[in-house]
């Protein structure tokens, strides 16, 4: 490991020594027993030692080191196994399923840490001369196997870590535009943003364990999108190194210069090249700060309420809805209430009940609000109304500053599920308004019959991630029990249904996930033959050599 660079365990999400708990949570074992059949009190059988990986050797040539070492000393040419390992994969639940049993792919030979931009172009530069194979590394934590090398490949392949370019260059206070370096994490780079008084506003669940270069590079979207837009709209300008040349794009609040290369940049994975900086969008950061909890009768009611709180008044920082079983989900994956909480709770559901709702179909809400304590005022009011003519109610801020706390501690309870033989993973997709409830209900449905042909139990639920002007990100998670050899299979059929059923009903086939080969085989029909044309003739151009991160997007 390089020092400031930090790493993932090479088995699952985040740090060694964090994990996810149930024993404060005392209705988390009875919910997954009822949707899924296991007793997660059992006991697990512990990971593997990394000993007992068979890690492929380095095929690193002796000249091509000497070249890396001569561009970036030789400290940041690491071939040690478990750095090569870590690098291989990224975290989606596919990826932890074979890393777990040993099925390591194609390791990569080296991982390199530049610490400058002309030590980027330096192992560009050297890579291509080489003909090998070289993949942009930033936190690892993508989803959609957009790090790995292709299986078989026979050519070297390099990993270029960027996290050693971790600095926010400069803030343009007049312009709101602030230009930092690619590999800088979420949490490293708000730091350095609101020391002087700024912020980003992008929040990915991944935010601890991502990077800007790997956010620029799968068009990602953080949970305040509604606000601060989805990195597409937060990059204004970057800079990217191209085989034996530099792409330098300024900043600039919008353009008509043609087809926008900016645009092609952002969802590239790393076959365009490497980013090493880009000029973002910043904010002074907000006075106000406050996530309000709501609850509908239905989850449709929900839904209608986000369609009409986007074209309100309200600019709200987010909008989050919940199905019945996400709602569920989140119930009783809280922590043991202290008796005031616990009253509070039963006279809430008491008025659910005098209201006529059935409690196995509400649906949980979390709305944001940022800015001036006048805005957060007014913003409420206009929400709170939208909520009511909906059907449905606030119950205050409690809730929302619970979830505000926790919201990065959710992705450890993948690994907690995986070690009691369940697959979970989640899915998302964007359709227009008109669609959202019945791609919703499609899904639901043929995910059940995809576990009754499997003979499997599965669970699916969602929530209503982003709102735009003309439609919604939903973002489904599921959970499968199936301690079984078969896993990835299994894995692969449910993802499969899902999918389809995206292209089937209107959706796009990932909203901010990307592409990597998991979603690949989908791409003719999200943007059509001609468009996976275009996108072809792109990478070929730039790179004719198939020598940056060959096999991922198509
Ligand atoms: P990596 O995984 O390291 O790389 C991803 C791709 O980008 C690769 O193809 C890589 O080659 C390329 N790349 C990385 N850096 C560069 C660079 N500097 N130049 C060129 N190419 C580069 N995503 C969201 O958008 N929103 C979420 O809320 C979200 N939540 C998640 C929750 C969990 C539990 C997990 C596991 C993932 C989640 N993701 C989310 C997905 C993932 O975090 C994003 O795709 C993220 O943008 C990846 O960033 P990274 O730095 O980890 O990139």
């Amino acid at each position: 490991m390089i020092e400031g660079v930090k790493q993932q365990k090479w088995w699952g999400w985040g740090e060694e020594g964090l994990a996810y708990r149930y024993e404060d949570k005392p209705k988390f074992p009875g919910f997954v027993q009822k949707m899924v059949g296991v007793d997660i009190t059992r006991p697990v059988k512990p990971i593997p030692p990394f000993s007992s990986l068979d890690v492929p050797a380095s095929e690193l040539s002796d000249e091509l080191r000497a070249k890396f070492v001569d561009a970036i000393g030789e400290k940041y040419v690491q071939t040690d196994d478990e750095t090569r390992v870590v690098h291989a994969y990224g975290k989606g639940v596919r990826d932890l399923i074979r890393i777990r049993k040993g099925d390591l792919g194609r390791v990569p030979d080296v991982v390199l840490y530049p610490g400058t931009q002309e030590e980027v172009e330096a192992i560009v530069d050297a890579s291509v001369e080489a003909d090998a194979v070289l993949i942009p590394f930033g936190g690892g934590s993508n989803i959609v196997a957009a790090l790995e090398a292709q299986p078989g490949e026979t050519r070297q392949v390099i990993s270029v870590n960027l996290g050693r370019m971790s600095k926010v260059l400069e803030i343009d206070e007049t312009s709101g535009l602030a230009h930092i370096q690619a590999g800088v994490f979420g949490p490293d780079m708000e730091d350095q943003l609101n020391a002087r008084g700024w912020t980003m506003g992008h929040h990915p669940d991944s935010f601890v364990w991502s990077t800007l270069g790997g956010w620029i590079a799968t068009r990602s979207s953080g949970m305040q999108s509604d606000k601060y837009g989805d990195i597409a709209d937060i990059v204004r300008g970057l800079t990217m190194v191209m085989p034996g040349q530099v792409l330098q794009l300024r900043p600039l609040p919008s353009s008509s210069s043609g087809p926008s290369v900016r645009e092609m940049v952002l969802g590239s994975e790393g076959r365009l090249g490497v980013i090493t900086s880009a000029w973002v969008n910043v904010h002074r950061i907000p006075e106000v700060r406050e996530l309000q909890a709501y609850f509908f009768p239905t989850y449709e009611d929900g839904l209608k309420a986000c369609e009409q709180i986007v074209s309100s008044d309200a600019s709200v920082m987010m909008a989050r809805v919940s199905d019945p079983i996400e709602t569920q989900y989140i119930m009783a994956n809280g922590k043991k209430s202290g008796r005031v909480s616990s009253l509070a709770n039963k006279a809430i559901q008491k008025i659910m009940l005098q209201k006529g709702w059935d409690l196995e179909k509400i649906a949980m809400s979390f709305i944001g609000f940022e800015g001036s304590a006048n805005h957060v005022r007014y913003e409420k009011g206009l929400v709170g109304k939208i909520v009511k003519d909906n059907g449905g109610m606030g119950v205050g801020k409690g809730p929302g500053t619970l979830y505000d706390q926790k919201k990065y501690d959710t992705p450890y309870i993948r690994d907690f599920m995986l070690d009691r033989g369940l697959i979970c993973d989640v899915s998302e997709t964007t359709t227009p308004w008109k669609y959202a409830a019945e791609i919703h209900a499609k899904i639901v449905d043929r995910f059940a019959k995809a576990m009754d042909d499997l003979g499997v139990r599965g669970v699916v639920f969602c929530h209503l991630s982003h709102s735009y002007h003309s439609g919604a990100c939903q973002y489904f998670t599921f959970a499968i029990a199936d301690d079984s050899d078969n896993q990835e299979a299994t894995y692969d059929a449910a993802k499969r249904v899902i999918q389809q059923s995206f292209m089937d009903f209107h959706g796009t086939v990932s909203h901010h996930h990307g592409v990597g080969e998991e979603h690949s085989p989908w791409m003719d029909q999200d943007i059509s033959p001609a468009g996976v044309f275009i996108q072809r003739k792109l990478f070929e151009g730039v790179d004719p050599g198939r020598n940056l991160n060959p096999g991922k997007i198509i």
